[in-house]
């Protein structure tokens, strides 16, 4: 099923289809977590399909050899385990690859993802095949960040730019699919940071809440200064970088609350909140989160930031 949000991009790839009008290449771009994975993957499927469905009828036998991750005609291009990036060997493999001739459907696909993880060498490698297409092989990249990809590359590709869907779209979409209330799902929202599907994730969660918890422990902390070991052993329990993204993000709205003359909702009327130091604040959190992928001691990190935010009331 297509996300509610992607409706019109999947329209636009399946008109293009009809018309026998879509590029070898398309590029799938936009935020995290918004669902163009999910997109390249129905079209994936859509083009390897071989029955006359709006969507892919997930019952010939090349639906069941996809689903089954053993379909020959499909390609896959993803970093291999321990690398980041793409390397040209593997580029090199798949467009000898879609040389070949079809094995099962009436076209190759192949789906490059992260696209922007090939590195130059890679691109390169790709930019003949764009150039001289091998017959009806199709390739889909999905990228966060086009912006890191050759100008060569993404011009030769048809874009479908996948933009941070529409609040209230996303609010539906969430409470119907979690079957949790409106307020559940917007808190869920403005802690994924608008991102749809990690907003699913965390309200199917059991720490759903998580992003208020965090904002209440930062509340108590200004009423209670004292209680800074109590409140950071109970925030020690969330996932390290979630945090951190949480804190950062808690500071940032304190932040645009603050410039626009009030106090964040969650804060405790009379709190006494210095701009500097709320800025200050919400830029180590941000490295505490790039530290907290390292060896640090995470424990010792959040008290000391904790204190740091305890005493802004002090
Ligand atoms: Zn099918």
């Amino acid at each position: 099923m297509i996300y509610p949000w992607l409706a019109d991009h999947w329209s636009f790839f399946l008109r293009r289809l009809e018309q026998n009008r879509l590029a070898h290449a398309v590029m799938i771009e936009g935020p995290a977590g918004n669902g163009k994975h999910a997109l390249a993957s129905a079209m994936v499927a859509k083009l390897l399909c071989s029955e006359e469905q709006a969507e892919a009828c997930g019952q010939c036998r090349s639906c069941k050899l996809l689903a089954g991750g053993a379909h020959p005609d499909r390609f896959e291009l993803h970093p291999l385990e321990g690398s980041e990036v793409i390397k040209v060997e593997q580029v090199r493999s798949l467009i000898a690859s879609l040389d070949l001739t079809c094995s099962i459907s009436a076209r190759k696909v192949a789906c490059i993802e992260p696209a922007q993880s090939m590195n130059l060498a890679a691109a390169n490698a790709l930019l003949k095949s764009l150039e001289e297409p091998a017959g009806d092989a199709v390739l889909i990249l999905v990228c966060n960040e086009p912006a890191r990809l050759p100008v060569t590359i993404r011009s030769r590709c048809q874009s479908i730019v996948v933009n941070q869907p529409d609040t209230p779209l996303v609010l539906d979409w969430l409470e119907k699919t979690s079957a949790k209330s409106r307020a559940a799902a917007s808190v869920a929202l403005q802690a994924a940071a608008g991102s749809p599907l990690r907003a699913a994730r965390y309200l199917a969660s059991p720490e759903s809440n998580a992003y208020s918890r965090v904002q209440e422990s930062l509340a108590t902390l200004l009423a209670r200064p004292g209680s800074v070991s109590q409140i950071s052993a109970g925030l020690a329990e969330l996932d390290a970088d979630e945090l951190w993204r949480w804190l950062s993000m808690c500071l940032a709205e304190a932040v645009r609350s603050g410039m626009a003359g009030k106090a964040a909702n969650w804060i405790p009327a009379g709190s006494r909140l210095q701009m500097q130091s709320l800025l200050e604040l919400q830029k180590q959190a941000d490295d505490n989160r790039r530290l907290s992928a390292t060896q640090v001691r995470g424990d010792l990190l959040l008290q000391d930031w904790l204190i740091r935010w305890a005493e802004q009331n002090i």
